[in-house]
Protein backbone atom coordinates (compact mmCIF):
# COMPACT_ATOMS: atom_id res chain seq x y z
CA UNK A 1 0.00 0.00 0.00
CA UNK A 2 1.46 4.06 -0.93
CA UNK A 3 0.65 6.54 0.84
CA UNK A 4 -0.83 9.75 -1.04
CA UNK A 5 -0.24 13.46 0.33
CA UNK A 6 -1.98 15.85 -1.72
CA UNK A 7 -0.65 19.24 -2.53
CA UNK A 8 -2.16 21.83 -0.43
CA UNK A 9 -3.72 23.72 -3.72
CA UNK A 10 -4.66 21.71 -6.26
CA UNK A 11 -6.99 21.39 -9.05
CA UNK A 12 -9.74 23.81 -10.80
CA UNK A 13 -8.75 27.55 -10.52
CA UNK A 14 -12.36 30.12 -10.35
CA UNK A 15 -11.64 31.26 -13.70
CA UNK A 16 -11.55 27.64 -15.39
CA UNK A 17 -14.68 27.01 -13.38
CA UNK A 18 -16.12 30.40 -14.39
CA UNK A 19 -15.68 29.58 -18.08
CA UNK A 20 -17.06 25.77 -17.89
CA UNK A 21 -20.08 27.67 -15.84
CA UNK A 22 -20.41 30.50 -18.74
CA UNK A 23 -20.38 27.69 -21.46
CA UNK A 24 -22.96 25.43 -20.13
CA UNK A 25 -24.93 28.09 -19.67
CA UNK A 26 -25.15 29.46 -22.87
CA UNK A 27 -25.93 25.72 -24.14
CA UNK A 28 -28.42 25.50 -21.56
CA UNK A 29 -29.96 28.99 -22.46
CA UNK A 30 -29.66 29.78 -26.28
CA UNK A 31 -31.17 27.88 -29.61
CA UNK A 32 -29.50 26.79 -32.23
CA UNK A 33 -25.78 25.51 -32.10
CA UNK A 34 -23.55 26.72 -29.59
CA UNK A 35 -19.95 25.99 -30.71
CA UNK A 36 -16.60 26.34 -28.42
CA UNK A 37 -13.98 28.28 -30.56
CA UNK A 38 -10.14 26.34 -29.87
CA UNK A 39 -10.81 24.03 -26.21
CA UNK A 40 -12.78 26.04 -23.80
CA UNK A 41 -10.36 24.64 -21.32
CA UNK A 42 -6.95 22.76 -21.73
CA UNK A 43 -8.58 18.97 -20.32
CA UNK A 44 -9.46 16.05 -22.74
CA UNK A 45 -12.40 15.08 -20.16
CA UNK A 46 -13.81 18.98 -20.07
CA UNK A 47 -13.70 18.60 -23.92
CA UNK A 48 -15.42 15.33 -24.12
CA UNK A 49 -18.62 16.18 -21.79
CA UNK A 50 -19.04 19.23 -23.73
CA UNK A 51 -18.95 17.08 -27.25
CA UNK A 52 -21.24 14.89 -25.51
CA UNK A 53 -23.21 17.34 -24.67
CA UNK A 54 -23.94 18.34 -28.43
CA UNK A 55 -21.61 21.49 -28.06
CA UNK A 56 -19.77 21.89 -31.35
CA UNK A 57 -16.12 22.42 -31.10
CA UNK A 58 -13.86 24.18 -34.29
CA UNK A 59 -10.33 25.65 -33.92
CA UNK A 60 -10.93 28.09 -37.10
CA UNK A 61 -13.59 31.16 -36.83
CA UNK A 62 -13.77 30.40 -40.41
CA UNK A 63 -16.18 27.29 -39.63
CA UNK A 64 -18.19 29.02 -37.56
CA UNK A 65 -20.92 30.25 -39.38
CA UNK A 66 -24.18 31.00 -37.07
CA UNK A 67 -25.66 30.79 -33.56
CA UNK A 68 -23.48 31.24 -30.62
CA UNK A 69 -19.62 31.50 -30.81
CA UNK A 70 -18.37 30.38 -27.16
CA UNK A 71 -14.74 32.26 -26.75
CA UNK A 72 -12.21 30.21 -24.64
CA UNK A 73 -10.90 30.88 -21.34
CA UNK A 74 -7.90 31.44 -22.84
CA UNK A 75 -9.04 34.99 -24.62
CA UNK A 76 -9.16 35.78 -28.53
CA UNK A 77 -7.40 37.97 -30.61
CA UNK A 78 -9.40 41.61 -31.24
CA UNK A 79 -9.02 40.74 -34.98
CA UNK A 80 -10.87 37.67 -34.38
CA UNK A 81 -13.20 38.89 -31.88
CA UNK A 82 -14.18 42.05 -34.59
CA UNK A 83 -14.38 38.84 -37.01
CA UNK A 84 -16.93 37.31 -34.93
CA UNK A 85 -18.89 40.38 -34.32
CA UNK A 86 -19.30 41.27 -38.31
CA UNK A 87 -20.52 37.28 -39.13
CA UNK A 88 -23.73 38.30 -36.49
CA UNK A 89 -22.39 35.50 -34.26
CA UNK A 90 -23.75 35.86 -30.64
CA UNK A 91 -20.63 35.82 -29.08
CA UNK A 92 -20.34 34.38 -25.01
CA UNK A 93 -16.72 35.81 -23.55
CA UNK A 94 -15.79 32.97 -21.32
CA UNK A 95 -11.84 34.95 -21.22
CA UNK A 96 -10.24 35.06 -18.07
CA UNK A 97 -9.89 37.95 -16.33
CA UNK A 98 -6.54 37.46 -15.42
CA UNK A 99 -5.96 37.12 -19.15
CA UNK A 100 -7.97 40.20 -19.97
CA UNK A 101 -5.35 41.83 -17.96
CA UNK A 102 -2.78 40.61 -20.08
CA UNK A 103 -4.52 41.89 -23.02
CA UNK A 104 -5.03 45.68 -20.94
CA UNK A 105 -1.63 45.63 -19.93
CA UNK A 106 -0.12 44.96 -23.39
CA UNK A 107 -2.53 47.62 -24.67
CA UNK A 108 -1.44 50.20 -21.98
CA UNK A 109 2.32 49.52 -23.01
CA UNK A 110 1.69 49.65 -26.42
CA UNK A 111 0.12 52.99 -26.21
CA UNK A 112 3.18 54.30 -24.25
CA UNK A 113 5.41 53.27 -26.61
CA UNK A 114 6.69 50.56 -25.73
CA UNK A 115 8.15 47.55 -27.25
CA UNK A 116 6.28 44.70 -25.19
CA UNK A 117 8.69 40.89 -25.24
CA UNK A 118 5.47 37.89 -24.15
CA UNK A 119 7.39 35.36 -22.19
CA UNK A 120 4.96 32.74 -23.14
CA UNK A 121 4.40 29.11 -24.95
CA UNK A 122 4.37 29.14 -29.50
CA UNK A 123 1.34 27.89 -30.35
CA UNK A 124 -0.94 28.50 -26.72
CA UNK A 125 -3.93 30.12 -27.34
CA UNK A 126 -3.70 33.04 -24.58
CA UNK A 127 -0.74 33.62 -26.58
CA UNK A 128 -2.03 34.01 -29.66
CA UNK A 129 -4.69 36.45 -28.54
CA UNK A 130 -2.16 38.84 -26.87
CA UNK A 131 0.48 38.57 -29.82
CA UNK A 132 -3.13 39.26 -32.35
CA UNK A 133 -3.06 43.03 -30.77
CA UNK A 134 -0.03 43.65 -32.79
CA UNK A 135 2.06 41.41 -33.88
CA UNK A 136 4.83 43.88 -35.10
CA UNK A 137 5.61 45.54 -31.50
CA UNK A 138 4.93 42.33 -29.82
CA UNK A 139 7.79 39.85 -29.70
CA UNK A 140 7.39 36.09 -28.45
CA UNK A 141 10.29 34.78 -25.98
CA UNK A 142 9.67 30.86 -25.51
CA UNK A 143 12.84 30.27 -23.54
CA UNK A 144 15.09 31.51 -21.27
CA UNK A 145 17.96 30.48 -23.77
CA UNK A 146 16.08 32.50 -26.82
CA UNK A 147 17.02 35.63 -24.87
CA UNK A 148 19.91 36.41 -27.33
CA UNK A 149 17.60 35.88 -30.56
CA UNK A 150 15.34 38.46 -29.35
CA UNK A 151 15.77 41.93 -31.51
CA UNK A 152 18.04 44.73 -30.20
CA UNK A 153 16.18 47.57 -29.40
CA UNK A 154 18.29 50.79 -29.17
CA UNK A 155 15.76 52.57 -27.66
CA UNK A 156 14.76 52.82 -24.22
CA UNK A 157 10.99 51.35 -24.03
CA UNK A 158 11.34 47.64 -24.07
CA UNK A 159 8.64 45.95 -21.13
CA UNK A 160 8.79 42.47 -20.47
CA UNK A 161 5.27 40.67 -19.64
CA UNK A 162 3.99 36.56 -19.33
CA UNK A 163 1.55 34.47 -19.95
CA UNK A 164 -0.28 33.82 -16.95
CA UNK A 165 0.28 30.12 -16.43
CA UNK A 166 4.09 30.13 -16.71
CA UNK A 167 7.00 28.98 -13.93
CA UNK A 168 7.25 31.54 -11.92
CA UNK A 169 11.14 30.63 -11.10
CA UNK A 170 12.21 31.05 -14.73
CA UNK A 171 9.97 34.12 -15.19
CA UNK A 172 12.09 35.32 -12.28
CA UNK A 173 15.70 34.26 -14.77
CA UNK A 174 14.03 35.84 -17.29
CA UNK A 175 13.70 39.12 -15.77
CA UNK A 176 17.40 38.63 -14.51
CA UNK A 177 19.02 38.44 -17.58
CA UNK A 178 16.57 41.29 -18.97
CA UNK A 179 17.81 43.45 -16.77
CA UNK A 180 21.16 42.90 -17.54
CA UNK A 181 20.13 43.98 -21.37
CA UNK A 182 17.99 46.50 -20.25
CA UNK A 183 18.45 48.25 -17.13
CA UNK A 184 15.25 50.60 -18.01
CA UNK A 185 13.38 47.53 -18.38
CA UNK A 186 9.28 47.77 -17.68
CA UNK A 187 8.34 44.43 -16.18
CA UNK A 188 4.56 43.51 -15.80
CA UNK A 189 4.52 39.88 -13.55
CA UNK A 190 0.72 38.44 -14.92
CA UNK A 191 1.49 34.93 -13.84
CA UNK A 192 -1.71 34.60 -12.24
CA UNK A 193 -2.44 33.40 -8.59
CA UNK A 194 -3.53 29.96 -9.28
CA UNK A 195 -0.64 29.30 -11.33
CA UNK A 196 1.79 30.85 -8.57
CA UNK A 197 -0.22 29.08 -5.73
CA UNK A 198 -0.21 25.57 -7.21
CA UNK A 199 3.62 25.84 -8.04
CA UNK A 200 4.53 27.07 -4.57
CA UNK A 201 2.43 23.87 -3.16
CA UNK A 202 4.15 21.42 -5.41
CA UNK A 203 7.54 23.04 -4.52
CA UNK A 204 6.78 21.83 -0.77
CA UNK A 205 5.18 18.66 -1.67
CA UNK A 206 7.71 17.44 -3.55
CA UNK A 207 10.53 17.03 -1.54
CA UNK A 208 8.81 14.84 0.71
CA UNK A 209 7.35 12.14 -1.96
CA UNK A 210 8.76 9.59 -4.00
CA UNK A 211 6.74 10.24 -7.28
CA UNK A 212 5.05 13.04 -7.77
CA UNK A 213 1.34 12.13 -10.11
CA UNK A 214 0.08 15.77 -11.39
CA UNK A 215 -3.51 14.66 -12.92
CA UNK A 216 -4.03 16.61 -15.99
CA UNK A 217 -3.95 16.81 -19.91
CA UNK A 218 -0.71 17.03 -21.99
CA UNK A 219 -2.48 20.44 -23.70
CA UNK A 220 -2.45 22.18 -20.59
CA UNK A 221 0.89 24.27 -19.93
CA UNK A 222 0.00 24.57 -15.84
CA UNK A 223 -0.13 20.62 -15.35
CA UNK A 224 2.94 20.64 -17.42
CA UNK A 225 4.80 23.09 -15.55
CA UNK A 226 4.08 21.27 -12.73
CA UNK A 227 5.06 18.07 -13.53
CA UNK A 228 8.75 19.46 -14.56
CA UNK A 229 9.15 21.28 -11.33
CA UNK A 230 7.89 18.10 -9.54
CA UNK A 231 10.59 16.01 -11.57
CA UNK A 232 12.96 18.40 -11.46
CA UNK A 233 13.03 18.10 -7.68
CA UNK A 234 12.09 14.56 -6.56
CA UNK A 235 13.20 13.55 -9.97
CA UNK A 236 10.07 11.12 -11.00
CA UNK A 237 6.72 13.00 -12.19
CA UNK A 238 4.11 11.66 -14.58
CA UNK A 239 1.42 14.01 -16.03
CA UNK A 240 -1.67 11.62 -16.68
CA UNK A 241 -4.89 12.36 -18.14
CA UNK A 242 -6.75 9.35 -17.21
CA UNK A 243 -5.88 5.83 -14.79
CA UNK A 244 -5.38 3.60 -18.54
CA UNK A 245 -1.87 5.78 -18.92
CA UNK A 246 -0.24 4.82 -15.73
CA UNK A 247 2.54 2.32 -16.15
CA UNK A 248 1.94 0.27 -12.69
CA UNK A 249 5.82 -0.31 -12.68
CA UNK A 250 6.51 3.63 -11.71
CA UNK A 251 5.22 2.43 -8.64
CA UNK A 252 7.93 -0.40 -7.83
CA UNK A 253 9.61 0.52 -4.60
CA UNK A 254 8.11 3.34 -4.31
CA UNK A 255 6.23 4.30 -0.64
CA UNK A 256 5.35 8.18 -0.49
CA UNK A 257 3.10 9.70 -4.04
CA UNK A 258 2.48 12.66 -3.99
CA UNK A 259 -0.70 14.15 -6.22
CA UNK A 260 -1.47 17.41 -7.87
CA UNK A 261 -3.80 17.95 -10.65
CA UNK A 262 -3.39 21.21 -13.25
CA UNK A 263 -5.77 24.06 -13.00
CA UNK A 264 -8.23 22.98 -15.57
CA UNK A 265 -8.41 19.34 -14.24
CA UNK A 266 -11.96 18.38 -12.84
CA UNK A 267 -12.54 16.75 -9.56
CA UNK A 268 -14.17 13.50 -11.33
CA UNK A 269 -10.91 13.25 -13.48
CA UNK A 270 -8.91 13.30 -9.37
CA UNK A 271 -11.59 10.80 -8.13
CA UNK A 272 -11.15 8.29 -10.86
CA UNK A 273 -7.65 8.36 -10.37
CA UNK A 274 -8.17 7.80 -7.01
CA UNK A 275 -9.97 4.84 -7.45
CA UNK A 276 -7.58 3.67 -10.23
CA UNK A 277 -4.90 3.47 -7.37
CA UNK A 278 -6.37 2.16 -4.82
CA UNK A 279 -7.10 -0.71 -7.10
CA UNK A 280 -4.25 -0.93 -8.71
CA UNK A 281 -1.94 -0.97 -5.53
CA UNK A 282 -4.02 0.04 -2.91
CA UNK A 283 -3.34 3.94 -1.09
CA UNK A 284 -3.65 5.28 1.91
CA UNK A 285 -4.28 9.38 2.11
CA UNK A 286 -1.81 10.72 4.68
CA UNK A 287 -3.24 14.34 4.45
CA UNK A 288 -7.24 14.12 4.01
CA UNK A 289 -7.44 17.89 4.88
CA UNK A 290 -6.06 18.70 1.68
CA UNK A 291 -8.70 16.34 -0.30
CA UNK A 292 -11.34 17.53 1.72
CA UNK A 293 -10.81 21.25 0.88
CA UNK A 294 -10.71 20.46 -3.25
CA UNK A 295 -13.44 18.56 -3.09
CA UNK A 296 -15.75 21.14 -1.29
CA UNK A 297 -14.36 23.87 -4.24
CA UNK A 298 -14.89 21.60 -7.06
CA UNK A 299 -18.74 21.26 -5.93
CA UNK A 300 -19.81 24.17 -8.36
CA UNK A 301 -18.42 22.17 -11.47
CA UNK A 302 -20.55 19.05 -9.90
CA UNK A 303 -23.83 21.37 -9.65
CA UNK A 304 -23.81 22.16 -13.05
CA UNK A 305 -23.14 18.44 -14.56
CA UNK A 306 -26.49 17.78 -13.57
CA UNK A 307 -28.17 20.97 -14.61
CA UNK A 308 -26.98 20.37 -18.00
CA UNK A 309 -27.86 16.39 -18.37
S1 LIG B 1 -5.04 29.40 -14.66
FE1 LIG B 1 -5.09 31.58 -14.08
S2 LIG B 1 -5.41 32.68 -16.01
FE2 LIG B 1 -5.93 30.53 -16.39
S3 LIG B 1 -8.13 30.44 -16.03
FE3 LIG B 1 -7.14 29.92 -14.08
S4 LIG B 1 -7.01 31.88 -12.96
FE4 LIG B 1 -7.41 32.35 -15.12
Amino acid sequence: MIKIFFAKELGFCWGVERAINLAAQAKNEFAGQVTILKEIVHNRQVVDFFKKKGVGQEDTLDKIESGTLVISAHGLSPKLKEEAQQKGLRIVDTTCPLVENVHSFTRELLRDGYQVILYGEPGHDEVHGVMGIDEANIHLLAEYEDIEHLPRFEHGKVALITQTTRGVKAFQQVCDKMKEIYPEIKIVNTICDATDTRQAAIHELAPTVDLVLVIGSQSSGNSQRLRDIAESICGKAYLVDHPTQIDWSWFDGVDKVGITAGASTPNFAVEGMLKALQAGVGIDVANSDAKLFEYKSFAPYKKNVQQTA
